[in-house]
């Protein structure tokens, strides 16, 4: 087995050329903006990235503030991220968000992990995710289904939970590549590694990774 470190430096060669990440993607064309990356993340919850970055990019040309989201109806804000997985809930949770900066934070997204957890459908990849981007945050690792998979499947975890995943990956993994874990893996998760029939044959990683509870592989 290789490490952590080897491996994501790998990945990062491998994965020149590939597409961005819709979150990344919202992330640079707002300057790293923390309601938008709060905001698109939250939409981006089981859903493809085309989905995501275009739900967000029409919901940010009517309303790119806290303060404008607010005013908008969730009938309206569902509207405008539809086809977004669960995009009614999602609307109650973006306008509740928007409101609660508002009223409780200043018109501002906190910088501190324990009060990014106070928003409405906010949990740890969320809040994690929103300290990398826009807080230049490098003590987080932000871990989605990608990364719980992936550290599994590599052995460098052996968790049940995203949650578990995060608490050991900052055991294993050199701190200084702790905010890049989710750009890489989730990445690599998307376009080799995927949760069903991964692409072991065409991965960089194949004569390194154990492919720990792999049981068919695609092409
Ligand atoms: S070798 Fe297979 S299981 Fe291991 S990282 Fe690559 S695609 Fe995933």
């Amino acid at each position: 087995m290789s490490t952590p470190a080897v491996v994501l430096r790998r990945i990062a060669r491998a994965m020149r050329g590939m597409n961005d990440l819709a979150v990344e993607k919202i992330s640079q064309e707002s300057r790293q903006d923390p309601f938008r990356v709060l905001i698109a993340t939250l939409l981006s919850a089981q859903t493809r990235d085309p989905v995501t970055h275009a739900a967000s990019t029409r919901l940010f040309a009517v309303a790119d503030t806290p303060q404008a989201m607010m005013a908008l109806s969730e009938a309206r804000i569902a509207k405008l991220i539809y086809p977004v997985s669960f995009y009614r809930t999602k609307a109650v949770h973006v306008r509740a968000c928007a409101r609660k900066i508002v009223e409780e934070y200043d018109g501002r997204v906190p910088a501190t992990m324990e009060q990014l957890l106070t928003l409405p459908g906010v949990g740890r990849k969320t809040a994690n995710l929103v300290l990398i981007l826009s807080h230049a945050s490098r003590d987080n690792i932000c871990v989605d289904t990608h990364v719980h998979r992936i550290s599994n499947r590599l052995g460098w975890v052996r968790t049940k939970t995203p949650e578990e995943t995060e608490h050991a990956l900052y055991r294993v993994v050199p701190r200084r590549y702790w905010a890049e874990v989710n750009l890489r893996l989730v990445t690599w998760g998307q376009n080799v590694c995927r949760p069903v029939y991964p692409r072991c044959g065409a991965c960089v990683l194949a004569d390194v990774c154990p492919k720990i509870g792999v049981t068919g592989q695609g092409r």
